[in-house]
């Protein structure tokens, strides 16, 4: 009886899991670790950062896909796997967990570049209580003004101006807006601080000129070219045209970029930033064809150029269904069989109703911007949690792949 481990309740563990729940025969056994029992929609946390979102509607219960009568849920902190004696290292449990095959889908970690202050002076935005974290930050800070009247009370510092900056800076509009409006205080100033001249390189410049233009309409600072340095309480510090300078602001959040799970930082894993390139079939390497690597830890290399697909949530679910099917068909005695990606798409969401995006259709790439792009998203974000929460539809049907 083959014993198969899901490493990770994120969008590729839970992929991964639903795959095999369906797939594999109904005598092997399917285990899944994740530090936690919810499920979290990490496309949307920087809603929850801005505090438009609450957490509760972008997390669910594990259970309601990995099925307690069908998958054995553990909840622990997976601290290293011995891919020798095909075991996981957990922190609270002296046995090691076996496995006769391995997903691991651990997802991934904030990066801080051992750039000094970053970890002490800026908030980190990578989990749901680190997302509530930098919410209750901006706010409490916004209403301790009414007795500092201190002006960096009333500044917030986006560090990064990838992806999860834009779209907390499109979030931010809003709520500090109407945190301003409660607390009766002046209008909240956001600063955005990019090492890059060029936002949002991925998306052609008419689009990626159309998001600047709206955020800066809206209030944002943006100082490009500015590579930060360090981060002192209440300062980001960067250096811009050969001088440092500085910006002021009581509320710095760190976007700075991400990399994956700290356990793969373990030589037998070759990674980089945490993330091991893996074999054609999503396989870690030929020695280990039962080690499947998958999502944020996974650098899946595209073969029309070189270069590896970007992490995101789409890459992370196909990958981890294709990595799921090829591991019910190496039970099965059959093969593994080389992932092919095919991107459906990238959107940007710039708040409630802006967005951009390119989206996949008819074998072309249509440009969408402006409340189209947005709306679009809403539905498919919508129906992917509707069928996550166990309707039935986004692991079986896929629709969430549209997305990100
Ligand atoms: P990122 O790596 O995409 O962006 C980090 C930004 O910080 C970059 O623009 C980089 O130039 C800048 N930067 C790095 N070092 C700097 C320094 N010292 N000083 C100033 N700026 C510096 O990271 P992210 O935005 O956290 O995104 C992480 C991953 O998640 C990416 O792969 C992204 O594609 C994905 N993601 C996708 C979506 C989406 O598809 N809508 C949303 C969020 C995240």
């Amino acid at each position: 009886m083959a014993k198969v481990v899901v490493l990770g309740g994120g969008y590729a563990g839970l992929r991964a899991i639903k795959v095999l729940m369906d797939k594999v025969p109904g005598e092997t056994q399917l285990v899944l670790v994740s530090d936690t029992r919810t499920h979290t929609e990490k496309t949307n946390i920087h809603e929850v950062a801005a505090g438009t979102t609450k957490p509760g509607d972008i997390s669910f219960d594990i259970a309601e896909v990995a099925k307690p009568q069908r998958v054995k849920f553990i909840q622990d902190t997976v601290t290293g796997i011995d891919l020798e004696n095909k075991s996981v290292e957990l922190k609270e449990s002296v046995e090691p967990l076996t496995y006769d095959y391995v997903i691991i889908a651990l997802g991934f970690r904030s990066e801080t570049f051992g750039i000094p202050g970053a970890e002490e002076n800026a908030l980190p935005l990578t989990t749901l209580a680190q997302a509530s974290a930098v919410a209750d930050h901006i706010e409490n800070q916004i209403k301790h003004y009414q007795e500092s009247q201190d002006p960096n009370d009333l500044k917030v510092v986006v560090c990064g101006a990838g992806f999860t900056g834009i779209e907390l800076l499109g979030e931010l509009i809003h709520s500090t807006r109407e945190w301003a409006k409660k607390y009766n205080t002046p209008n909240v100033e956001l600063y955005c601080v990019e090492a890059s001249t060029n936002i949002l390189p991925m998306f052609d410049c008419g689009l990626a000129d159309f998001a600047v233009d709206y955020l800066k309409r809206n209030g944002v600072q943006f100082v490009l070219g500015a590579k930060i340095s360090g981060v002192e309480e209440g300062k980001v510090v960067y250096q811009k045209d050969e001088e440092e300078q500085t910006v002021e602001g009581n509320s710095i959040v760190w976007t700075v970029g991400v990399g994956g799970s700290h356990v793969m930082d373990d030589p037998a894993f070759s990674s980089k930033r945490g993330r091991s390139i893996t074999q054609p079939d999503l396989s870690l390497n030929p020695d280990h064809p039962e080690v499947f690597v998958v999502g944020d830890v996974a650098a899946i290399m595209n073969p029309e150029n070189n270069r590896p697909w970007p992490t995101t949530a789409q890459v992370a679910l196909k990958s981890a269904a294709h990595a799921a099917e090829n591991v019910a068909n190496l039970v099965k005695g059959g093969s593994a069989t080389p992932f092919i990606f095919h991107s459906l798409g990238t959107v940007a969401s710039l708040g409630r109703t802006q967005a951009i995006g390119t989206v996949a259709m008819g074998g072309k790439q249509v440009k969408l911007k402006g409340y189209p792009a947005s709306a679009l998203k809403k539905v498919i974000v919508d129906r992917s949690l509707f069928y996550d929460n166990g309707v039935g539809g986004i692991f079986k049907h896929g629709r969430f792949d549209v997305w990100h």
